[in-house]
């Protein structure tokens, strides 16, 4: 797999103004967006956010992407230098479709990793290999890590990422993604506080 370098841009947002970068994976496009000095000796503020267009760009509250990217940018722009890899693999990586799909099972009374399994799918098929190149390729040090997932940590350890400090990071808990977010908790070992909003 050849992960290319494109182009760099501004991206002016809510939170302040982004360096943007885009690389080219195959036929996906990936962004990372970056904010301030990012090779400096001291840790980067980082997340690892995959694309959920139904959370990120629809407000979609039956998960918790959106608000989770908001409150990065946020942190970010506070601490005045951090990066936000926003990698193309929607849904834990079926795709848009097929998430609808699952949505569907969900309807029906599925929790997410059995709508997944329904379907064919693993509960989480996405890949974290795509970010060795990009963050030598920006050349980032040392990460402090915003998730509340300890799989990413284990696969950016795996890739010999330099994860030295893990976030917590839990805003957007609502009445819709309750059951998700428990599930998320339950079957897929994520590091969830109860009705707590550490950042919002
Ligand atoms: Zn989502």
């Amino acid at each position: 797999m050849t992960v290319r370098y494109i182009e760099s841009s501004k991206l002016p947002t809510p939170w302040g103004i982004f360096e943007m970068h885009g690389f080219e994976d195959g036929d996906k496009e990936h962004v990372v967006l970056s904010m301030g000095d990012i090779h400096g000796d001291q840790p980067l503020l980082a997340r690892i956010h995959s694309e959920c267009l139904t959370g990120d760009a629809l407000f979609s509250l039956r998960c918790d992407c959106g608000a989770q990217l908001q409150a990065a940018m946020h942190r970010i722009s506070v601490e005045g230098r951090g990066v936000i890899f926003y990698l193309r693999q929607e849904g834990r990586g079926i795709g848009l479709l097929n998430k609808i799909k699952a949505y569907n099972l969900q309807d029906q009374g599925c929790d997410t990793v059995e709508a997944n399994e329904k379907l064919g799918f693993g509960a989480d098929m996405r890949d974290y290999s795509i970010l060795k190149p990009m963050i030598e390729h920006l050349n980032i040090g040392q990460l402090k890590l915003m998730t509340n997932n300890p799989r990413k940590i284990k696969a950016l350890q795996e890739l010999g990422v330099d994860v030295v400090e893990r976030l917590a990071h839990q805003p957007g808990r609502n009445p819709h993604n309750a059951k998700y977010l428990e599930t998320k908790k339950g079957k897929l070992g994520h590091m969830l506080e109860n009705g707590e909003d550490s950042d919002s």
